[in-house]
């Protein structure tokens, strides 16, 4: 990559607009959710120069049908896989909380867990999954995990984690109210929104596949057909050959 790209002698042509900036935060309920559903736009931000943060809610540890693995083990192997995709995406961190695959609540604890990585990294974009999405087509219906980290997300970013009566305590450790301006909602029946990825399925594709104990025997090679598939169609919407899409929010 050259260090320095010179600017053409008219500069940057006006309809030319810059990247958006800010930090963002993806919130998701499995290890591996984020790449799946957003990885593209994940990997093109990070690219961008963005900070982008994920946070996991749940530690994945039902992810196996094999029923000799040991579920700590698995929450172990799901931690390190998770790592391993954030440095692939060029994420500036990732974390995941110790809460039990399939049991992911819409609490106060989660909301208040959430609104202190809010107040934290302060994000112009939050990006979760659609709580509302339940039926895709006639095979498939949506992970309960998948809607409560979308509900316990929204609840969460407002009113909670811009107002100081809400989640007192995260206010006691310092961390003050901040308003998110805009909710981006993957995994959604509603698209708005659909995010130009062409040039980072590739990285969609290796970041998933650090999931290792997710993508054993057949199964990477399905995502391998479905995701570029699913992209595909979605570039189409807006004249690019690979795009996300999004139910995208503005809130300010
Ligand atoms: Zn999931």
């Amino acid at each position: 990559m050259a260090d320095v790209v010179p600017e053409g002698p008219q500069g940057p042509t006006p309809s030319e607009e810059p990247p958006p900036r800010g930090p963002v935060l993806a919130v998701f309920a499995h290890p591996d959710d984020a790449e799946i559903s957003a990885g593209g736009t994940l990997a093109r931000w990070a690219s961008d120069g963005r900070e982008v943060h994920l946070l996991v809610l749940t530690n994945g540890d039902r992810g196996s049908e094999d029923p000799a693995l040991e579920r700590e083990e698995l929450a172990r192997t799901r931690l390190v896989e998770t790592d391993d995709a954030a440095r692939l995406l060029g994420l500036a961190g990732a974390t995941v909380l110790p809460i039990h695959d399939g049991e992911l609540q819409n609490t106060l604890e989660v909301q208040a867990e959430i609104a202190r990585t809010v107040r934290r990294v302060r994000p112009a974009i939050v990006l979760t999954c659609d709580p509302t999405a339940w039926f895709f087509g006639n095979r498939y219906f949506n992970h309960s995990d998948h809607r409560n980290a979308g509900a316990v997300t929204l609840d969460a970013v407002f009113p909670g984690a811009g107002n100081p009566h809400f989640f007192s305590e995260v206010l006691a450790e310092g961390f003050e109210p901040w308003k998110v301006p805009e909710v981006w909602l993957g995994w959604t029946l509603e698209p708005n929104h659909y995010q130009d990825v062409t040039g980072f399925m590739d990285m969609k594709l290796k970041a998933l596949a650090e999931h290792r104990s997710q993508v054993q025997g057949g199964l990477f090679g399905l995502f391998e057909e479905w995701l570029p598939a699913e992209a595909e169609e979605n570039g189409k919407k807006i004249g690019v050959q690979h795009a996300e899409s999004f139910r995208v929010l503005q809130l300010e």
